[in-house]
């Protein structure tokens, strides 16, 4: 694809101790490209996500963002996480904070913004994830749609030039799925780059510009969603198909 490369994934090796669990990965995502992940429990799609934002060391092989390579420590490292933002399964919004409190926080804290411009830019994205009048409450007063709304919220505060989504619809009632992919559509639409590990194949379907398989710590498909669910190439995806679809 002719886009200019954000996230590049260059031969990286991961190890827990023994255990081999990203192996000789490539993988790279261009600007405004959105790329669903999707594989069997156990093959590697979270430690993925979190070597991409540096939660996690690699033992070889390269990760740049936009052209550079991943900072060691120190306030770089601060940075990367700003710009690499991140949504997980379980929200983890601060419980004593209140959902302004939450999106404001890291504006203040890492981008060093003034209170006042946090929360207005805060009440911006509350608005445009349909939370503005939720804004005082605390998160245990929500449901788990809206607190994962809050939560992308907070992230897309960091004027993040990437997002990487780990399972964001997994720990929400049925009912509740459709409003936090709504707004993941809505951010693809508007051109973000997002990496996001879910199972929800009418996602990948509809909002994907590819689907990456993974089995074993390998990337074992990376195509297209058509070409992907329609002829699916490995003995690994069909099967993983044929058990989800
Ligand atoms: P997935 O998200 O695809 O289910 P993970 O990336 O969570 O897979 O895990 C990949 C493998 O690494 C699994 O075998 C898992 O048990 C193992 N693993 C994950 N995190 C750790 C950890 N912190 N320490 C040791 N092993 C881990
Ligand atoms: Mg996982």
């Amino acid at each position: 694809m002719a886009v200019d490369p954000l996230i590049e994934l260059r031969d990286v090796n991961k190890y827990y101790g023994d255990l081999h669990v990203l192996r000789d990965i490539d993988l790279t995502v261009g600007k405004g490209e959105v790329v669903v992940v999707i594989g069997p429990s156990g093959s590697g799609k979270s430690t993925l996500c979190r070597t991409i934002n540096r939660l996690e060391t690699v033992q070889s092989g390269t990760i740049r963002l936009d052209g550079q390579p991943l900072p060691e420590e120190g306030k770089d490292l601060a940075r990367l996480r700003a710009e690499v933002g991140m949504v997980f399964q379980s929200f983890n919004l601060f419980a004593h904070k209140t959902v302004l409190q939450n999106v404001s926080l890291a504006q203040i804290k890492v981008r060093r913004r003034k209170r006042e411009d946090a929360d207005r830019r805060s009440r911006e994205l509350l608005d445009r994830v349909g939370l503005l009048n939720q804004a005082d409450k605390y998160p245990a007063r929500l449901s788990g749609g809206q607190q994962q709304r809050v939560a992308i919220a907070r992230a897309l505060a960091m004027e993040p030039k990437a997002l990487l989504f780990d399972e964001p619809t997994s720990a929400l009632d049925p009912e509740m799925i459709n409003e936090v992919l709504e707004v993941m559509r809505q951010l693809a639409r508007e051109g973000m780059t997002m990496v996001v590990v879910t199972h929800e194949m009418g996602f990948a379907r509809s909002a994907a510009n590819r689907v990456v398989f993974m089995a074993d710590g390998r990337i074992v498909e990376d195509r297209s969603p058509e070409e992907f669910f329609t002829n699916p190439r490995s003995e690994r995806a069909k099967d993983f198909l044929s058990k989800i679809l």
